[in-house]
């Protein structure tokens, strides 16, 4: 059947490939200690999966407002409270996951041809989003010796180019941990005060799992000036080990906020009903939950960095967010003897050889770095870059 020009616009993932070998090796009995992973291995919070049980119980089965519950709307907006900003509940619409949140936000918001920048290494799904408006993506590449994150300079020349319609900034980061320090985030906003056409999207999903404070700067907090023109992105899944509940949410002006509940009224509707009644308890929930897991990942964090700043030639900056380490192989990369041919490459020897699953770089739009997950328990970490370690001395 021959399909819409619009579906031609997007690639399959180069990370699939991997994934699937992982699953085919696993599949042969054969122990893969995956680091692939875009998921806490925690557990859904015990209330929230007994208020989602509850709500069934009571045939809390039926659809809800297309916007989402009007109490889990004000029960986000004034979570937004602690971040420094004041939320009304019709700022906030509840998505089927934060990636939908985006993608009615793109759909909503870019035209045919818009540029729009985004920093690499980048969440996969922007780029292919933005295809899918027919927009056009503006890769900006930042080093490791910056933590990977978008200086002021370089967001003043990108913008000097051409006329830009939008930036998408993620902080903490996917695949880097690299978060934005309030500081940082008011000199982009002293920059983008030059350029008011330019809206941004400010990806917050792990801005609570973040290890120099409880929550990572707010871009909005940080800047108000930026408010009428920022859509901040935020979820469950990974706050609250969520996931496969497919909750997220966008908080935005209330007009805009409107125009994504007409898409999505004419779209999937609702999220699921009796998903919204179960995360309302997330915001009842014992504060030291969250900070134990947080504690956790930290921990996690500090072992996995150490082990990979102890592989010879790999640079590792310190992730101050999510549960990602996104490390520099390029010395492994490269012509010379020994060395492997791409990223890609590279993960496939270490799949096969070391049985440990990562992502390549490039899926990110950073040829030769690695994207560790570390969340995953600490000896499957220790085993992990053991193995990684031994197959990288033992190569050819
Ligand atoms: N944004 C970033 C940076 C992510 O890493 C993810 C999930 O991997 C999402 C958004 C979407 O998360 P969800 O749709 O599960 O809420």
């Amino acid at each position: 059947m021959k399909l819409s020009h619009r579906i031609g616009q997007v690639e399959p993932s180069p990370t699939l490939a991997i994934t699937a070998r992982a699953k085919e090796l696993k599949a042969q009995g054969i122990d893969i200690i995956s680091f692939g992973a875009g998921e806490p291995d925690f557990d859904t919070p015990q209330p929230v999966v007994d208020a989602a049980i509850r709500a069934l119980k009571e045939g809390k089965t039926r659809y809800t407002a297309a916007s989402g519950l009007p109490e889990l709307r004000q029960a986000i907006a004034q979570r937004y409270k602690s971040r420094g900003r004041e939320v009304a509940a019709n700022q906030v619409i509840v998505t089927v996951g934060g990636k939908q949140a985006l993608y009615n936000a793109t759909q909503a918001i870019f035209n045919e041809g818009d540029r729009v920048l985004i920093p690499a290494p980048y969440w996969v799904s922007y780029p292919a989003q933005l295809r899918l408006a027919g927009a056009e993506p503006v890769i900006l590449s930042t080093r490791s010796e910056e933590d990977f994150k978008l200086t002021a300079a370089a967001l003043r020349a990108a913008l000097e180019q051409a006329p830009t319609r939008g930036l998408i900034l993620c902080s903490p980061s996917n695949p880097t941990g690299a978060t934005y320090t309030a500081d940082e985030l008011r000199a982009l906003a002293t920059v983008l005060r030059d350029f008011p056409e330019v809206v941004v999207f400010y990806d917050a999903m792990y801005d609570e799992l973040y290890y120099q404070g409880a929550l990572a700067p707010d871009l909005v907090a940080s800047a108000p000036e930026l408010e009428g023109r920022v859509i901040t992105f935020n979820g469950f899944s990974k706050t609250f080990a969520m996931t496969g509940w497919r909750l997220g949410y966008a908080i935005g002006p209330a007009e805009v906020i409107a125009a994504l509940g007409t898409l999505q009224s004419q779209s999937t509707s609702n999220a699921t009903s009796f998903a919204q009644y179960g995360a309302l308890a997330c915001f009842e929930l014992d504060d030291s939950l969250l900070a134990e897991r947080r504690q956790a990942f930290m921990k996690r964090r500090d072992l996995i960095v150490g082990l990979l700043r102890e592989i010879p030639g790999v640079i590792c900056p310190e992730p101050t967010g999510a549960f990602y380490a996104f490390a520099d192989f390029s010395a492994y990369i490269g012509d010379a003897p020994g060395q492997f041919k791409s990223d890609v490459a590279l993960s496939e020897f270490l799949l096969e050889e070391a049985r440990v699953a990562v992502v390549p770089g490039s899926a990110f739009g950073h040829p030769g770095g690695l994207r560790l997950s570390y969340a995953t328990g600490e000896s499957l970490i220790q085993e992990g870059l053991r193995r990684i370690q031994q197959a990288l001395n033992d190569r050819p």
